[in-house]
Formats: structure tokens, C-alpha cells, sequence
């Protein structure tokens, strides 16, 4: 529509995002119209601040705003044990269980060869340089109960367990097929705690 072109564009960026569908894009851009001017200059620089002041920590690869991260840096966490998980909003959800204290490695995805995702896809070469490096006696894989995750779960041990590294599976008291973020923090804490030796395997083509 003439004149209209600005809220269109508005419309259209927050159509784009997950699960947001075009009348929630509506009304939020109509919401943000009515909205003071110092308001949404507040959110757009908190946007930009976001996405420019982030990086991923160059040891475990979660984001952050220093190098290396808060947890990576802590003297206080057992730096024996290494917890596997597909996204930043894993290691989120897991310190909110308060379960554990060792250190994280963020994939940033899955090994799923049925859609052309591989090992160098994700950040696996910098975990086996890590575990190379390192003195670590545990690695948990904390990949999503559902078959990508496991697919990387199995594959990941069978690349690390040669190496003498002790491999577990954080064990689901759920259903399979979801990720983590559904669960609560008991839940996860307990799947932590209740973690199980796993056996490695190749991916399947
Ligand atoms: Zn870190």
C-alpha cells in the first residue's frame, strides 16, 4: 500500500523470525509505532549492541562479550569434564540447573549427512584439538534427544573414546524427539546427573 512502505519493511524483518507469523509481525510493529521515540531507538541499540558486542568464546565457542568466556575463565569450574551441546541456549539452560560445574563446547548444529551437514559443518575439529590439549577426563554429550542429536552423539564418541576420554550421554527422563529447551531445569539437572556411559558409531548415509 502508498505510504505505507516503512511499516511494510518493519513487518516483513519481523515476519522472518521464529516463530512469528504475520499478525504477531503486525502487531508488534503497530505496538512499537504508539511506542515513544526513545523506546524503540532503546531496542534498536540494544539489537545492534547484541549482534556487534557478541563473538563465540575461542575455547568452547558459546557467545559472549569476552574472550575467553566468563565460565571458560572461572578457576572455580572442574575443568576435567567438557558438556557437549548443539546451541548457546543449551549451556543456558543447563547452568540454570545449578547441576554443573565442569565446562561447555558448543557444536553450533548437528552431524546429519542426510542433509549435507558434516563434521566440518560444526565446531568438532576445535573439540578434538581442545580434548588434545587439554586434561579432560569426561566428555558429556548433551546433543538433543532426537535423531540428529544422537546421530552426533554416537558419532562424537566413537571420535573420542579412542582418544581414552570417558563418554556420557546426558539420559532424558522424556519422550524422545524434542530439544532441549522444553524441558525444565529439574528435568535437565536430573538427566545430567543420571548421565550414562555411551557406546560410539559411525553416521549412517
Ligand atoms: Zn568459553
Amino acid at each position: 500500500m502508498k505510504g505505507q512502505e516503512p511499516i511494510e519493511s518493519l513487518v516483513y524483518e519481523f515476519s522472518r523470525l521464529p516463530g512469528i507469523g504475520r499478525k504477531s509481525a503486525e502487531r508488534l510493529t503497530y505496538y512499537l509505532l504508539d511506542e515513544d521515540e526513545e523506546r524503540v531507538e532503546a531496542l534498536a541499540q540494544a539489537l545492534i549492541r547484541a549482534k556487534t558486542e557478541t563473538k563465540k568464546c575461542s575455547s568452547c565457542y558459546n557467545y559472549t562479550d569476552q574472550d575467553p568466556c566468563p565460565i571458560c575463565s572461572n578457576p572455580h569450574r572442574d575443568r576435567t569434564k567438557i558438556c557437549v551441546v548443539e546451541q548457546p541456549k543449551d549451556v543456558f539452560v543447563i547452568e540454570k540447573t545449578r547441576k554443573y560445574h565442569g565446562l561447555y563446547h558448543v557444536l553450533h548444529g548437528v552431524v546429519a549427512p542426510q542433509k549435507g551437514l558434516g563434521v566440518k559443518d560444526i565446531t568438532i575439529p576445535e573439540l578434538l584439538t581442545r580434548l588434545g590439549e587439554e586434561d579432560v577426563e569426561e566428555v558429556i554429550l548433551a546433543t538433543n534427544p532426537n535423531q540428529d542429536g544422537q546421530t552426533t552423539a554416537l558419532y562424537l564418541a566413537q571420535l573420542i573414546q579412542p582418544m581414552g576420554i570417558r563418554c556420557t550421554r546426558i539420559s532424558y527422563g522424556l519422550p524422545f524427539g524434542g530439544g532441549m529447551e522444553y524441558y525444565d531445569s529439574l528435568t535437565v539437572g536430573t538427566a545430567i546427573e543420571n548421565r550414562v556411559e555411551i557406546q560410539g558409531k559411525t553416521p549412517e548415509e
